[in-house]
């Protein structure tokens, strides 16, 4: 089991917790814990960005070349959302190449969007019609605008144990590690054995 069925998510926001899908007991990112399409999407499901529906129609495309296509993509954005979350916790202005990723990356989930009413507000939405790979990349798009333009970034912070990034609605300082069971008790422990 992969730390986030097994943890849960830690991130505060869903994009957040899709760059911090690693299983790495440290600051390596070798430990996919999505390492196949399967994978995304049971843990997209789990994030809510799919429902069963959605879930099941593009779980029949696993076999597809374009989804194996998609996962190369998928795993790009990974890390480029990482390295800009990265900086933003560091307190740095992200790379410029970065900034302009992002920011062709939202454009483009938004050219795959539609703009619908929900009670007293419209909201963009990805109508799902026609259930294609890229789904969960456009959602993931929407996301990550939404993030950035309404949280406050100052508290997007990294854990010191690993590369997990999170958001910290603590008062004060706040929290310090991703998750108590997995880095928080690692650090007791090492503070413990005096390592
Ligand atoms: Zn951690």
């Amino acid at each position: 089991m992969h730390y986030w069925e097994k943890f849960g998510f830690f991130g505060g926001h869903v994009f957040l917790d899709f760059i911090n899908t690693y299983d790495d007991p440290g600051k390596t990112r070798d430990e996919d814990a999505l390492p196949n399409w399967k994978t995304a999407l049971k843990w997209s499901k789990n994030a809510g960005l799919l429902d069963n529906r959605e879930y099941n129609a593009l779980l029949a495309l696993s076999e597809t070349t374009s989804v194996s296509k998609e996962m190369e993509t998928l795993y790009r954005l990974r890390e480029l959302g990482w390295r800009f979350f990265n900086n933003i916790a560091a307190k740095k202005l992200p790379d410029a190449t970065d900034l302009t990723a992002v920011e062709e990356f939202i454009k483009w989930s938004f050219q795959h969007a539609t703009m619908q009413k929900e009670r007293m507000c419209y909201s963009w939405v990805v109508q799902t019609s026609i259930l294609e790979p890229t789904i969960l990349r456009v959602k993931l798009g929407l996301a990550l605008s939404s993030l950035l333009s309404t949280e406050n970034l100052d508290r997007v912070n990294e854990c010191p144990g690993c590369t997990g990034i999170f958001l910290n609605h603590g008062r004060g300082v706040g929290r310090r590690w991703c998750r108590m069971k997995t880095c928080g008790n690692r650090a007791k422990t090492n503070r413990f054995r005096g390592a």
